[in-house]
């Protein structure tokens, strides 16, 4: 839902708990209820109280979550979705038809490529793959007019690339196309993408934002920009809210708290999720099983200069090869105790897996393929000492 009261001028982590999320007015109730109500009671025919008619439409505990979402990200408004592939599904529906175009990283998220390869393509959507860490290759991806939005992930998942969107803003502006910047691996904490000049962000709010792998969610922000800029003389932002209304993959109202719960905590979490997955990076560079570390803040990282101009940290998603190959690389994450073997990232708990046989296994063959030998850690905000001593026991 648009809303201009996003308390700017507050701090990040002032907005973090009290954006969208004034106290009660009937009861003064601190923490946000949760409106577990699909309709509402009208005062005559029509006469609806804060525009509240149906909860597909607007229901305020997923009004607070869109204002919280917008207010963090600095944008204009959000939008909260059942899943991060709900909110892309109705986002690129929204922007796009038969005979457009997009340009989609070649390290992007699997699902995300799923969703083109797979789904929007046999709907008429054209895509084509670039390397994002390379403004030249998205350039020579775009093809002015058709294209209509360039997509971009910064990090990328799982092999930790960094796109320059500055860059990249200039590139989708020149071509006439949205920048669309997947900012699930950053978090709103780490990166302000739309201050970097991207028109739409997107969020599965199932990692860093909720943080405590206890829901599955998605999101969209628009930027005051593209909001209010649209071609067909309908704004982004009412054309969105159409969407999402008309699709219906909403987030429910308790979806909705959790991560509103989740978002209040995501300064402290993060600076954690930074400090231990440092500590972890450290390691895993000293130790002979391993062939490489991937992490964008080591200087060596071919993205290191452009993560230091956009991100305040270098996250806490880590990346390893080993030495000796997939069997390896398999027996280490079977092996693992205190990391768990599981998909996903970002909650408080630290997850290891292997991407080409798990979250990467639907674009083996692709463009998109991960090397065999690697390992993917989500560094949690568990005791540093026992994530050290659990990796030094899984390595052998
Ligand atoms: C998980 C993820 C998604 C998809 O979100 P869901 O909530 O699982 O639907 C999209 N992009 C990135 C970078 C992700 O990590």
């Amino acid at each position: 839902m648009p809303n201009p009261h996003h308390m700017t001028a507050a701090g990040f982590e002032t907005r973090a708990i009290h954006a969208g999320q004034a106290p009660d007015p009937r009861t003064g109730a601190v923490g946000s209820p949760i409106y577990a109500t699909s309709t509402y009671k009208q005062d005559g025919v029509g006469g609806l109280r804060e525009g509240y008619e149906y909860s597909r439409t607007a229901n305020p505990t997923r009004t607070a979550l869109e204002e919280c979402l917008a207010s963090l990200e600095g944008g204009h408004s959000g939008f909260a979705f059942a899943s991060g592939m709900a909110a892309e599904d109705t986002l690129l529906r929204a922007v796009c038809g038969p005979g457009d175009h997009v340009v989609i990283p070649d390290d992007a998220y699997g699902g995300t490529f799923r969703l083109f390869a797979r789904v929007l393509e046999r709907w008429g959507l054209a895509y084509s793959v670039a390397s994002i860490t390379d403004p030249r290759s998205v350039e020579a991806a775009v093809q002015p007019g058709r294209t209509k939005v360039v997509w971009v992930e910064t990090p990328t998942n799982p092999l930790l690339g960094i796109a320059d969107i500055a860059a990249l803003a200039e590139v989708a502006r020149r071509a006439g196309a949205l920048l669309v910047v997947d900012n699930t691996f950053a978090s709103p904490y780490l990166q302000q993408p739309i201050g970097l000049g991207a028109d739409v962000i997107v969020h599965s709010t199932t990692k860093y934002c909720g943080g405590h792998s206890d829901v599955v969610g998605g999101a969209l922000v628009v930027s005051a920009e593209a909001a209010n800029a649209d071609g067909d003389g309908e704004s982004l932002a009412a054309r969105l809210a159409f969407h999402q209304n008309s699709m219906g993959a909403v987030a429910g109202p308790f979806d909705s708290w959790l991560v509103l719960r989740g978002l209040k905590t995501l300064a402290v979490r993060m600076d954690r999720h930074c400090d231990n997955a440092e500590r972890v990076v450290e390691f895993l560079t000293g130790h002979p099983a391993v062939s490489e570390v991937i992490f964008p803040g080591l200087p060596e990282h071919p993205g290191h200069e452009v993560a230091k101009r956009q991100m305040t940290r270098f996250g806490g998603m880590v990346s390893f090869r080993l030495r000796d190959g997939e069997k390896a690389a398999v027996e280490v994450c079977e092996r693992a105790r205190v990391f768990t073997l599981g998909e996903s990232l970002g909650g408080v708990e630290s997850l290891i897996e292997h991407p080409g046989r798990m979250t990467h296994a639907s674009v083996a063959g692709s463009a998109l393929e991960v090397p065999v030998d690697l390992v993917r850690l989500s560094v949690g905000i568990e005791t540093v000492s026992d994530l050290l001593a659990d990796l030094e026991q899984a390595l052998g």
